[in-house]
């Protein structure tokens, strides 16, 4: 079996890439490296059935070179991070819509199933209980940069899903609520490595706003195996699936959390959202998902605890701190 992964160097990709290899896939891994790191991939970098391929999704020669051949196609790719949309707007805009037809487009000509990644944030500012697939979006204008990125996303859905009206594409579309994991990095906003960073560091930690506005962060180990079930499942073309987490924190309780865990002596600071974004930012209130769709079709169940979470977070930062050198030392030292 040939799978492309598109992003393959990020962080939810890197993981993929791993599982798929795992299982006997060659895999083809697709990536501009920019918010992608080589390092990702350093486990597996020597691996017999890893193609590494640097280009971009706006590259139409380099996407259909990437997936001539392929059986599946897992697209990641995208303009991430609340910093970077809101930096970056034209360029997010472009790699997420433009991109994504592309990817669209090379599976079709290929003939290869695909599996789109989308995200919690297409469901905006609606604070339901239970978000469901089919729950409304509340989006604010179309002005204020960050909407720009559910914005893209909703449009990437409606593209894969007349794909699949119009040509019959074997296209499934997964919807992520804050995955988190070892290789996520905080440097484009994510709160969780942010917060763990500057609590390992000793630094201040950064809640931004009130603090009370909510999120179910999800284990990246979690979420991968049900990303392949659910592109291997054929009932699932033609349709969006949550994957998120099961518990509800603030964000000021995350904090306070990661600060107990780690033992750490950082003040917790709240610093208002116009210090923290560029004017007029919106954050959403509350994120909760609804994972009963993927959980009938795949038996989804996200089981790493929150605490389980910030510790191998934790862990891995540290490890990635510490020179390889120290670290063959450490244990007999
Ligand atoms: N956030 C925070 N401190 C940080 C980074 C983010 O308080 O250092 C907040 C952010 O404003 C949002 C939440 O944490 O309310 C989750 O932010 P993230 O960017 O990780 O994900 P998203 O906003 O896409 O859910």
């Amino acid at each position: 079996m040939k799978s492309v992964v598109t992003g393959g160097a990020g962080f939810i990709g890197s993981h993929l890439t791993e599982r798929l290899l795992d299982a006997g896939d060659d895999v083809v891994v697709l990536d501009n490296l920019s918010t992608g790191a080589s390092r990702n991939l350093e486990s597996i970098v020597d691996h017999p059935r890893l193609t590494l391929r640097r280009g971009d999704i706006l590259d139409a020669a380099a996407v259909a070179d990437a997936c001539d051949g392929a059986d599946r196609i897992f697209h990641l790719a995208a303009a991430v991070g609340v910093n970077v949309i809101v930096d970056h707007p034209l360029d997010s805009m472009r790699t997420n819509i433009h991109g994504t037809e592309t990817v669209l487009e090379a599976a079709r000509v290929a003939g290869a199933k695909l599996l789109l990644t989308s995200t919690s944030e297409v469901y905006g500012k609606n604070t339901a209980d239970a978000l469901a697939e089919d729950s409304d979006r509340i989006l604010g204008s179309p002005l204020k940069s960050r909407w720009t990125y559910a914005a893209a996303k909703g449009i990437d859905e409606a593209f894969a899903h007349a794909y699949w009206q119009q040509f019959g594409l074997e296209v499934a579309i997964v919807r992520l609520f804050n995955t988190v994991g070892p290789r996520q990095t905080g440097r484009y906003g994510m709160v969780v490595p942010n917060l763990i960073g500057q609590a390992l560091r000793g630094a201040p930690m950064t809640v931004f706003g009130d603090g009370a506005q909510t999120r179910c962060f999800s284990y990246v180990t979690d979420v991968v195996p049900a990303i392949i079930a659910i592109a291997e499942h054929p009932d699932a073309y033609g349709q969006a699936f949550n994957l998120g987490g099961a518990q509800e924190v603030s964000i000021l309780n995350l904090a306070k959390r990661i600060k107990q865990l780690l033992g750490s002596q950082s003040e917790i600071v709240l610093v208002p959202y116009e210090a923290a974004y560029a004017t007029g930012f919106e954050d959403m209130r509350r994120r909760v998902p609804d994972n009963s769709r993927a959980h009938s079709l795949v038996g989804f169940k996200p089981a790493t605890s929150l605490d389980d979470i910030i510790l191998n977070v934790a862990a891995s930062m540290q490890s990635a701190l510490i020179p390889p050198a120290a670290r063959v030392m450490a244990p007999g030292a």
